[in-house]
């Protein structure tokens, strides 16, 4: 179990130092911006949708290296998904932060009689380290709530869905 908690913590650190998907994609329809006043961290995400699925995402802002490793994580997990994949990321870790779901063990046999239409969490586990600290829960979950708010934007219509 040590060893799965030093696991999270190298995927944690390895995204605060080296964040993917930094930036602004261009041609996005999709934005939404995030703050956790708590921490003072700021986060802006646009998005390219299209066909019902993620192109395209980044993320800019600053803050607190939970924040910045979660943003990292969560733009790598939810490129190329779909948007209904991407919304049942952001319920699955919304649970997992808030302690409703126990961590499982990175490739490990699968336990119970739970649908396989469940999105796999894979790095995302790394996320769960920060339940023991109520404080850093809102800058673990800021990048998805940040994410739903983008993916519930009906400014554009999306043509293929007619
Ligand atoms: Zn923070």
């Amino acid at each position: 179990m040590n060893e799965l908690m030093d696991l999270y913590q190298e995927v944690i650190l390895d995204h605060n130092r080296r964040p993917r998907n930094t930036g602004a994609v261009v041609d996005a329809n999709r934005r939404a911006r995030g703050d956790n006043p708590l921490c003072g961290d700021q986060l802006s995400l646009t998005l390219k949708v299209s066909g019902g699925r993620v192109e395209n995402i980044a993320f800019e802002g600053h803050g607190c290296a939970i924040s910045t490793a979660s943003a990292s994580l969560m733009t790598d997990a939810v490129k190329g998904k779909t948007v209904a994949e991407a919304e049942a990321l952001f319920r699955r870790v919304h649970d997992l932060l808030r302690g409703t779901e126990p961590p499982e063990v990175p490739g490990g046999a699968a336990t119970g009689d739970a649908p396989d239409a469940e999105p796999d969490l894979g790095k995302l586990q790394a996320l769960a380290g920060v339940r023991d600290y109520p404080m850093r829960v809102k800058c673990a979950t800021l990048a998805w709530h940040t994410l739903h708010a983008a993916l519930e934007q009906k400014d554009q219509p999306v043509s293929t869905e007619t």
